[in-house]
């Protein structure tokens, strides 16, 4: 029985999936010959249909490893091409296409590659085979060919013609065997003639005696001999089968028939071999016997990879096993771990204190746009009938005009629109934290699985957004209409907001330095100093006025009459200038608010309409408690209980292997380690095959060697 070789063909594919280096090859069967010398007649010969590229230009440009797998108890013939997941090809016309294609698909240039393309043929009509179909021979390269084109082909078969694969030498009958070029090249590496077959094509194409003489050839003698063909194929057969119906048996009749009208020649008792299938059963037997033979050092490769491989694991990977979903599994844990101690730390207070920070900042700039700001942007005096700063410490306590201005204020505060900015805030805070979890996790090397759990996020916040901020928004409506305060409200909105407009001052007083920065103390002093000039009325500028500025111009700073100007552009400075004297403006007003909110006038809210700092912000306050009891409910506590759900919907359990494998292998760390725990597998179970074959192989060689 043949079993050798089809076992050794498994291990070779699993081999293969490890892309295994060289060392591990396992012997093929290697066909050679020139040009027409009928080589692919006799590989179809063999399969039993025609199969491969046929043209005048040279059309086999990549070696084709072909493996034959006898299947018996199938009906079914089909190719496969493993390495492009094409599936079962039973139409071998369609294999023939595949193999023009990918032959063409070399470019010209370079006419000739080794990357081999792999075919699998299964057939209960085929033995257990494993073949290498290389490029033809040439003598000289064709017109629109390039001249180096037959030393590449020389090249590329010399390295597959290599120990300890067999040789199988095609030469046609009808040329003198001195010119036969695969002879030729396997002598050259077999010179004792000990692994090649020498296979004699159209025999029917010279005498029978001139055949005979061929076959039995003694200036290169064969160990395995000469087998001479008949493989045309008949025309008839050829029209009617293409694609489909097995050719064997019209090639075998026409065959036999030529041989055994020369039965003198070619009969039983003549001493040359002849015909396909005694070619057939040359090849098996003698690959069976190579391989054989090849089993001790094929293991001891595969012995040698694997101490390799496990050295690998334990010096690089300290033994830890790995597989893809355990990665996965792992890392998501960590990661939902991570969130979960986020949401522990990310509760009520804590959204309550954004949401007042953000809310303090609308408070400064409403209070900016209806007390503060000074008309900076017009130079001439301002346009407001009572100056806050001046007129409102000694107002009226009955002046309709500041109570209205404390309404508006109060207004604009309550229609900002707070369920929207609310939400916003809170949920562009969720989003930023599941980021920057993200990115200190395991996820952060891996893109699609980052996607995956960013997706989740957006989704869920996106689904509550419109609810929520709905619901906010009407919850805090009574505050547009009436805002009632106790006492102790009124003294830590006091208090609160004489930190902030601390807080403020510090800031303008930042930013003023930095403008001092760029621009240069004095430089900006003066600069400061001239545009108040002018403000005052005290400078009248001459020129053309543009600028916009009520008459102070770029130009007026070009002609350069009060400042050495040097790095910036003048209208920089000008604009910086214009800077500088807001800040200043306004943190001399802050300072001031700041003592009036301390001052004996604003501690009880009595005084409010003296006082509206403390009085927004009491309803910024009132506002957020409000807003932060349905933030609460509606979108903290959905996002902390959908959120890992949505994780483990997106990246756990019910994931394809091929999804898990996927996710796993996009970080390279993790798609080392996987590869070599697999190589190490795969390793062993081609060992623990070898040794298994070896044992079966021993036991068959027994009863020969016994007396
Ligand atoms: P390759 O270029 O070496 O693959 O050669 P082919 O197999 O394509 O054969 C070249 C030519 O020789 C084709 O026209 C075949 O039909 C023809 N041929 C192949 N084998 C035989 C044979 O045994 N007898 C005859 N008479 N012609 C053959």
């Amino acid at each position: 029985m043949m079993l050798l070789t089809r076992k050794m063909i498994e291990i070779r594919n699993i081999l293969q999936t490890i892309g295994q280096s060289g060392t591990l090859t396992l012997p093929s069967i290697v066909v050679i010959g020139s040009q027409s010398s009928g080589k692919s007649s006799v590989l179809e010969a063999i399969v039993g249909h025609e199969f491969l590229p046929k043209g005048s230009n040279m059309v086999t440009r990549r070696p084709i490893e072909l493996t034959l797998v006898n299947t018996p108890n199938a009906q079914a013939e089909y190719g496969e091409f493993p390495a492009l997941g094409l599936g079962k090809m039973t139409d071998f016309s369609q294999v023939q296409r595949t193999l023009t294609d990918l032959n063409l698909a070399v470019p010209e240039k370079d006419c000739v590659t080794d990357d081999p393309i792999q075919l699998t043929i299964y057939s209960p009509n085929v033995p257990d085979l494993s073949l290498i179909d290389l490029p033809g021979y040439i003598q000289v390269a064709g017109r629109d060919q390039p001249p180096e084109l037959k030393q590449k082909i020389a090249d590329l078969c010399d390295k597959y013609i290599q120990p300890p694969n067999v040789i199988l030498a095609i030469s046609a009958a009808d040329v003198d065997l001195a010119n036969s070029t695969a002879l030729r090249a396997s002598r050259r590496v077999d010179p004792r003639g000990e692994r090649t077959i020498g296979v004699i094509t159209k025999m029917d194409l010279v005498s029978p005696e001139r055949g005979h003489d061929v076959l039995s050839d003694k200036k290169y003698p064969l160990r395995l001999g000469y087998v001479g063909v008949v493989t045309r194929i008949p025309q008839t057969t050829a029209l009617f089968s293409r694609g489909s119906g097995n050719i064997t048996s019209a090639i075998l009749k026409n065959e036999h028939a030529y041989f055994s009208a020369h039965q003198n020649e070619f009969g039983p008792r003549s001493d040359v071999s002849v015909g396909v299938s005694t070619l057939r059963k040359t090849l098996m037997q003698v690959l069976e016997q190579t391989m054989s033979s090849s089993l001790s050092g094929t293991r001891d490769a595969i012995t040698q990879e694997l101490e390799e491989a496990t050295y690998e694991f334990k010096v690089q990977y300290n033994d830890r096993p790995l597989s893809a979903e355990s990665h996965l599994a792992e890392s998501l844990d960590g990661f939902k771990h991570s969130f979960k101690a986020f949401a522990e730390s990310f509760g009520r207070p804590q959204v309550r204190e954004m949401l007042k920070a953000e809310l303090d900042q609308r408070v400064m700039d409403i209070l900016a746009q209806r007390y503060w700001n000074k008309p900076v942007e017009d130079l001439d005096p301002p346009m407001l009938e009572l100056d806050p700063l001046k007129d409102l410490p000694k107002a009226d306590p009955e002046s309709l005009y500041w109570h209205r201005k404390l309404d508006a204020s109060t207004s604009s505060l309550t229609k900002l629109g707070i369920g929207r900015l609310a939400t916003t805030v809170v949920a562009n805070a969720l989003h930023n934290h599941v980021e920057s979890l993200l990115a200190s996790s395991t996820f952060a090397s891996h893109p699609g699985a980052h996607k995956q759990i960013t997706d989740a996020c957006t989704s869920i916040l996106n689904d509550k957004f419109f609810s929520t901020s709905d619901q906010v928004e009407n919850c805090i409506k009574p505050y547009k209409f009436e805002i009632e305060i106790e006492d102790p409200e009124w003294a830590k909105g006091r208090d609160n907001v004489g930190k902030v407009l601390k807080e403020e001052l510090r800031s303008c007083e930042l930013a003023m330095k930095h403008v001092e920065d760029v621009v240069g103390k004095r430089k900006l002093k003066d600069v400061i100093s001239f545009i108040d000039r002018v403000r005052k009325g005290e400078v009248v500028l001459e020129g053309n006025g543009e600028g916009g500025a009520g008459g102070f111009s770029a130009a007026l700073l070009e002609r350069g009459w009060y400042l050495p100007l040097s790095s910036l552009a003048d209208t920089d400075v000008y604009y910086l200038g214009r800077e500088g004297l807001f800040l200043r403006d306004r943190a001399d007003l802050i300072k001031m608010r700041l003592l009036a909110v301390r001052s004996k006038q604003c501690a009880t809210q009595k005084n409010k309409y003296y006082c509206p700092e403390v009085f927004l912000d009491v309803v910024a306050d009132k506002l957020t408690s409000t807003a932060v009891l349905f933030l609460n409910v509606e979108l903290l506590s959905e996002f902390y209980y959908n959120f890992p759900r949505e994780l483990d919907s997106r990246l756990g359990r019910h994931l394809s292997d091929i999804e898990v494998e996927r996710f796993a292998r996009e970080d390279p760390r993790i798609r080392r380690h996987l590869d070599i725990i697999r190589k190490k597998e795969l390793l062993e179970l081609a060992l623990q095959k070898i040794e298994g074959i070896r044992q079966l192989d021993g036991r068959a060689r027994k009863p020969e060697r016994a007396p």
